[in-house]
């Protein structure tokens, strides 16, 4: 008998699970649509050249060494990333209202910041954090490990799969004053869909009339739209309508770098005359938080992403590979749909152009993609979700003629 006999077997995480059975399976034209990650054409993991240029540049620099960054993070890189996300003209970065903090990637961004509000948000009527439904699977774990409750609004619509705007609002409305909205900044995860500018003036009309606090999820910019500013919109329009909120970026995809955890968490306060005096005071709580948690952040991936943001040519070459990675998904998409219209595929399969990012909505059944596993090996979550850049010219036939076999 040990202390420990009741602490329940946890279910494997269903991503990573699915992720392993594809990698297992070596059938030849296997199709691997499972995770959120960039494949070239080739279908292999693409090493961007602006980063690589980078690395070459830290490789050859005599004085480097392996010293702790400072517990905020390396400041050539916070500071680059925060005019990243808001904008180099950003009211908020010139009036000193901003406090950026280098996290373990997106993930480690989204759960500082959830830490953070457990701690420090006032909630005298125990609001709730509203998430998407549905929304990237983790953002449940890492709030509720936080202590916080949880509530949804409405997101996706079955029927047109696109935006279930009317829900959303009406969601958005009856929450309690000064409730916390977590929102994807761009190329929602996981179904592709994100509001229009117009849509985005109405929700921000709501947010200030109820009080909410916005906390946006970037982990897309530039990925999305292959135009980093595009896909910044929503966060620098909430900004020059003067909220106070946070942002959560990842450059795991923008960069490509996954595995090296570079991140940022930013928070901004609203104009006032005493917003750098706040964010002094919330910059020694966050430092604080960041200390008990990993004491300082990793150093290489953020050397890399400060010398591709902070130089003009490798920034050039580095929106000239997002505008690469973001082309071939636009295109595999429409190649998709084409292939699905000649097929006379039953269904309206529009929404799988008009999505955008990483993953597609398809709209696919449990069973579906069961089928779609065992007959033709292709993996895909049992939500329908598939990870467009698992798609290429050579298997997209392949992928459209095994889903519409499936949905016949
Ligand atoms: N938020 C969303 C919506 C995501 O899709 C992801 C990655 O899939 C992340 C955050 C964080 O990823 P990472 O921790 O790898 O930066």
């Amino acid at each position: 008998l040990t202390s420990f006999d009741a602490v329940p077997l946890a279910p494997a995480d269903p991503l990573f699970g699915l992720l392993a059975a594809s990698k297992a399976d070596t059938f030849d034209k296997k199709v691997d649509l499972v995770i959120g990650a960039y494949r070239d054409d080739n279908a292999k993991p693409w090493i961007l050249s602006a980063v690589k240029k980078a690395d070459a540049i830290l490789a050859n620099d005599p004085n480097l060494n392996h010293e702790y960054l400072p517990i905020a993070g390396l400041a050539a890189f916070t500071s680059a990333a925060a005019r990243l996300i808001l904008g180099k003209d950003s009211p908020a970065i010139q009036e000193s209202r901003v406090t950026s903090v280098q996290t373990i990637s997106g993930t480690g961004a989204v759960h500082l910041g959830a830490l953070f509000l457990a701690k420090f948000y006032p909630r005298p009527r125990n609001q709730e954090v509203y998430l998407s439904s549905p929304t990237w699977a983790n953002h449940h774990q890492i709030f509720s490990n936080v202590g916080l409750p949880l509530a949804s609004y409405p997101y996706f619509s079955a029927e047109t799969k696109g935006l279930d705007f009317e829900g959303l609002q009406a969601a958005l409305e009856s929450a309690a004053n000064g409730s916390i909205i977590l929102f994807h900044a761009c190329a929602h995860n996981p179904t592709g869909v994100d509001p229009t500018r117009d849509q985005w003036v109405r929700i921000a009309e709501i947010i200030r009339k109820k009080h909410h606090f916005p906390f946006f999820d970037c982990a897309y910019q530039g990925f999305a739209s292959g135009d980093l500013a595009n896909d910044a919109w929503a966060v620098r329009y909430f900004i020059e309508q003067g909220f106070e909120l946070c942002v959560a970026q990842s450059f795991a995809k923008n960069l490509g770098l996954y595995g090296q955890r570079v991140g940022c968490f930013h928070f901004v306060s609203p104009p006032a005359p005493s917003a750098a005096d706040a964010n002094k005071r919330i910059a020694s709580q966050l430092a604080i938080l960041q200390r008990s948690e990993i004491s300082n952040p990793p150093a290489y991936g953020a050397r890399i992403a400060s010398i591709v943001l902070n130089d003009e040519k490798l920034f050039a070459e580095w929106e000239d590979n997002l505008r690469e990675m973001s082309g071939r998904i636009k295109d595999t998409r429409r190649v998709l749909f084409d292939r699905l219209g000649e097929l006379g595929t039953p269904g309206n399969w529009s929404h799988i152009v008009k999505q955008i990012g990483m993953f597609s909505f398809t709209g696919l059944t449990e069973k579906q993609v069961l089928r779609l596993r065992e007959e033709s090996h292709i993996y895909l979550t049992k939500n329908g979700r598939i990870s467009m850049a698992g798609l290429n010219s050579r298997n997209v036939e392949y992928f459209a003629t095994a889903v519409d076999k499936v949905v016949r």
